[in-house]
């Protein structure tokens, strides 16, 4: 129960960090939320049903307990190999695809997910965590918000391929499998599962050496600049930071237009869009300035 109630803290806190300042909740649901609270805090047992004579075939394997003072493993260290780019980054991809942290936190049958795109590319993209059809593909932003940010791409003159698209984390933050053995619904990652996947991202960046990172996202920004880096994610966007030596341009996720599909919002992440590929010496015509005031965008 006390997890329940973190996970719903965490996902009300990121709404909250993406500028949503109230949420409809009934008098019923508030009520059996206090009755929840009370137990965690109490710790009550609550009733459960009565164990399974066989565990199910898709019930998860044990995450391993680590010797950090939350009990979460420690984050790895290692050393990447000599050689160019494509070595390294493909002796890091084993690596991390054979992590055994990230494979223990996997749901049944379901992928790590590792960065693609250009190992040339001058801008990186950093997104929060893998969803379901990223955890079934294997591959960052392949599901809804996945093609929206294809687009926002796009309409900069770049394709997918052109660039980098990674994740702070490497699995699907778990939540508890539902009927028929799988995860519905998503949820931030803790501050904990962050530390952890956060080497294999700065790997990547120094792999790669972009020009330009850009956080898409509260909890992706979070991951990079620290916990108490911002209180909401509005107060942020649109400003340039530094993240392993290189500058960071805050920006929504995807998600939020998927939220709110308004020109007015669609706007907003083009603006922080320009400044990425002015930053980048990108030609921008009058048209691609114009994007969601006049006509176009995504
Ligand atoms: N959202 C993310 O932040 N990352 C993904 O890979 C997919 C959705």
């Amino acid at each position: 129960m006390r997890a329940v109630l973190t996970a719903l803290n965490d996902e009300l806190q990121r709404l909250k960090a993406t500028g949503v300042k109230s949420i409809p909740v009934s008098e019923e649901a508030l009520g059996a939320l206090r009755i929840a609270a009370t137990r965690a805090r109490e710790s009550v047992p609550v009733p459960r049903p009565a164990p399974q004579a066989k565990a199910p075939a898709a019930a998860r394997a044990p995450a391993p307990r680590g010797t950090g003072p939350s009990g979460f493993p420690p984050a790895p260290e290692f050393v990447l190999p000599e050689g160019d780019k494509a070595a390294r980054w493909a002796a890091l991809r084993e690596r991390v695809l054979n992590d055994p942290v990230c494979l223990r936190h996997l749901n049944p049958g379901r992928k790590v997910v590792f960065g693609v795109g250009s190992l040339d590319a001058r801008i990186f993209f950093v997104g929060e965590a893998p969803g379901a059809d990223e955890e079934i593909q294997g591959e960052p932003f392949v599901g809804a918000a996945g093609q929206l940010l294809n687009k926002m791409i796009a309409a900069t003159g770049l394709r997918r391929d052109e660039v980098y698209i990674g994740n702070i984390m490497n699995w699907r933050p778990q939540l508890p499998l539902g009927a028929g053995g799988t995860q519905s619904g998503n949820r931030p990652p803790t501050q904990d599962e962050m530390t952890y996947c956060l080497p294999y991202l700065r790997a990547q960046i120094a792999i790669v050496n972009p020009d330009i990172v850009v956080a898409l996202g509260a909890t992706a920004t979070q991951g990079l600049l620290g916990f108490g880096a911002f209180k909401a994610l509005g107060d942020l966007r649109g400003q340039w930071r530094e993240f392993s030596g290189k500058p960071l341009m805050v920006t929504y996720h995807p998600s939020y237009i998927l939220r709110n599909p308004t020109s007015r919002s669609k706007r907003v992440i083009w603006e922080d869009f320009l400044k990425v590929m002015e930053r980048a010496g990108m030609q921008v015509s009058a048209k691609q300035r114009g994007y969601f005031l006049d006509k176009g965008g995504f």
